[in-house]
């Protein structure tokens, strides 16, 4: 494996959630994978005042609790030298004065550990916070506009690139609006932008599957298959986060963005290469060829919900419009579900399903592929039970792993069939746990390998499917209609696809 050059890491928004949770982790996953480069600082910036010393402290309980292999040990030794290069930089994200302090201590950290002025920026702030961060940046550290000599002693071929997590805007004309932001101070191969299902071992897995495997292409079309439906579902509600949640509802935080990654990685043709931008060429493309959903065909296509009161997963609520910061009268949508096609040679007519929400019975994310019966189905005569069509099922979580559906006879005299599997799961056929999305997504950042990341246009090219449909949903003098928590959503999600004379697995 390749290893990054020396470089600085620095976390915006370092006392959050995602980075205790996943990015100090990661970073010692890569350690443990050796994976990070030799010369390797890390400098956490946030508001909360802490000191050096309590942020390694907590980098450490993070490492303790949350990294993948702790269940097993902590490689004290690594820790400690890792942390031996970690700090702290308190200040507000739009201060000038936190950014050039900032600038002078990466400047006194390149000195130090010989970082060489290469530095990753991963925002892992509320996007609200995304503009004061890149202009400062732009202004006092990163921008392309300023060349690496005119910041200190540094090395003149040195890199500066920006990740940042979604939401990448809520609508066609704010994703513009912050890409032109990131565009006045990084050239686009400066920019990441996360969406870390791309990270997961599975999605990855769909492109081996799919250009690997000559089996599938030949039948990988509307002449073979009948449709796609992608599900992600969370068992959970709102809880104490309404009021964020409200601004943007299910469509935002699950469709636009992770759920259309899986369907371009279905969908899309081969690419030229490997290389991204071969890969994100042919996504884009995907995006392009949807069908739009015109804002009056808005009910006919697509189902918008929310929970009721309940209990599920162990957690009560008296309804989504009673949650904290949620207004009475809110539209926004906790499940969405929608019948989309793909309007070029090798989709045209076959639907794509598309359902996710908060509340629901299960936690999952995955992909059925439901192919074609037989022309003629021979068996069905003789057998008790229906024989159903070829399923091929890629799980997204939380076994990550691909299952083939396929009939099997029922051993016996009489001639019954039943589905069964062939399948294959990371834990169970490599026997190992598959690396957490944002350690590949870091490693790859400090690669420069967009492959994986995000492109602006194809953010743009996905909003500009998604604003009819809530432009529809403002104007529909339907109400959102309703599902009990711990259910599969209300009953207009099934007959969105069983009116077609399908169902959901
Ligand atoms: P948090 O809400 O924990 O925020 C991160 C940090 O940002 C906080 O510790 C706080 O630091 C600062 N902050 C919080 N609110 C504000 C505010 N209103 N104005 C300025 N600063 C604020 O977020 P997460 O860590 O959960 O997520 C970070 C980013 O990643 C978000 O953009 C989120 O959408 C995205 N994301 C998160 C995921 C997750 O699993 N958590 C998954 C996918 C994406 P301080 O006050 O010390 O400055």
């Amino acid at each position: 494996m390749a290893t990054a050059r020396p470089s600085t890491l620095v976390i915006f928004g370092a006392s959050g959630d995602l980075a205790k949770r996943k990015l100090l982790p990661a970073i010692y996953e890569l350690g443990r994978e050796k994976l990070l480069p030799e010369k390797f600082a890390l400098v956490g910036y946030a508001r909360s005042e802490m000191s050096d010393e309590a942020f390694r402290a907590e980098f450490k309980q993070a490492v303790e609790k949350f990294a993948r292999s702790s269940k097993s040990s902590v490689d004290q030794t690594l820790l400690q030298r890792i942390l031996s290069a970690v700090y702290y930089h308190q200040g507000d994200y739009g201060s000038a004065e936190a950014h050039a302090a900032l600038a002078t201590k990466l400047e006194d950290i390149d000195k130090k550990h010989g970082t060489e002025g290469n530095r990753l920026f991963y925002l892992s702030t509320p996007p609200e916070t995304f503009e004061p961060i890149i202009e400062n940046l732009g202004k006092y550290t990163a921008g392309f506009g300023r060349r690496a000599g005119d910041v200190g002693e540094v090395k003149t071929d040195s890199w500066k690139r920006i990740i940042i997590e979604k939401p990448f805007g809520i609508d066609l004309p704010s994703a513009k609006e912050l890409n032109s932001q990131l565009h006045r101070h990084f050239k686009e191969s400066q920019v990441f932008r996360i969406d870390h299902y791309l990270g997961k071992e599975t999605v990855q897995n769909l492109m081996v599957l799919r250009f690997a495997n000559s089996i599938f292409e030949p039948i990988w079309n509307y002449k073979y298959i009948d449709h796609v439906q992608i599900t992600v579902s969370e068992t959970l509600g709102v809880g104490s986060r309404g009021g964020y949640y409200d601004k943007s509802g299910a469509t935002r935080d699950m469709i636009q963005n992770h759920m259309f990654q899986l369907m371009a990685l279905v969908a899309m043709e081969p690419p030229a290469s490997l290389d991204a931008v071969s890969i994100r060429d042919e996504k884009t493309k995907v995006y392009k060829s949807v069908r739009p959903i015109r804002p009056e065909a808005v009910d006919q296509f697509t189902v918008r919900a929310q929970y009721t009161a309940g209990e599920h997963a162990g957690q009560k609520s008296d309804g989504y419009l009673k949650e904290k910061g949620v207004p009475a009268d809110s539209k926004t949508e906790t499940f969405a579900a929608m019948k989309l096609f793909i309007d070029n040679w090798r989709w045209s007519g076959t639907p794509f399903y598309l359902r996710t929400g908060k509340f629901l019975d299960e936690k999952l994310s995955e992909i059925v592929v439901r192919f074609r019966s037989p022309p003629l189905t021979l068996f069905q005569k003789q057998c008790d039970s229906p024989v159903y069509p070829n399923d091929l099922i890629i799980r997204v979580q939380p076994e990550e792993g691909i299952e083939w559906r396929i009939n099997g006879k029922v051993p016996g005299g009489t001639m019954n069939i039943k589905p069964v599997n062939l399948d294959f799961f990371y834990k169970t056929t490599f026997n190992v746990e598959p690396p957490e999305a944002y350690e590949r997504l870091i490693y790859d950042a400090m690669l420069g390998d967009q492959t994986l990341f995000i492109r602006g246009d194809e953010v743009e090219a996905a909003w500009a499917v998604i604003d009819p449909i809530q432009e529809g949903w403002r104007k529909s003098k339907l109400a959102p209609r309703t599902y009990t928590p711990g259910s599969w959503g209300p009953k207009e999600s099934m007959q969105l696809i069983e009116l077609d004379g399908r169902r959901w697995l």
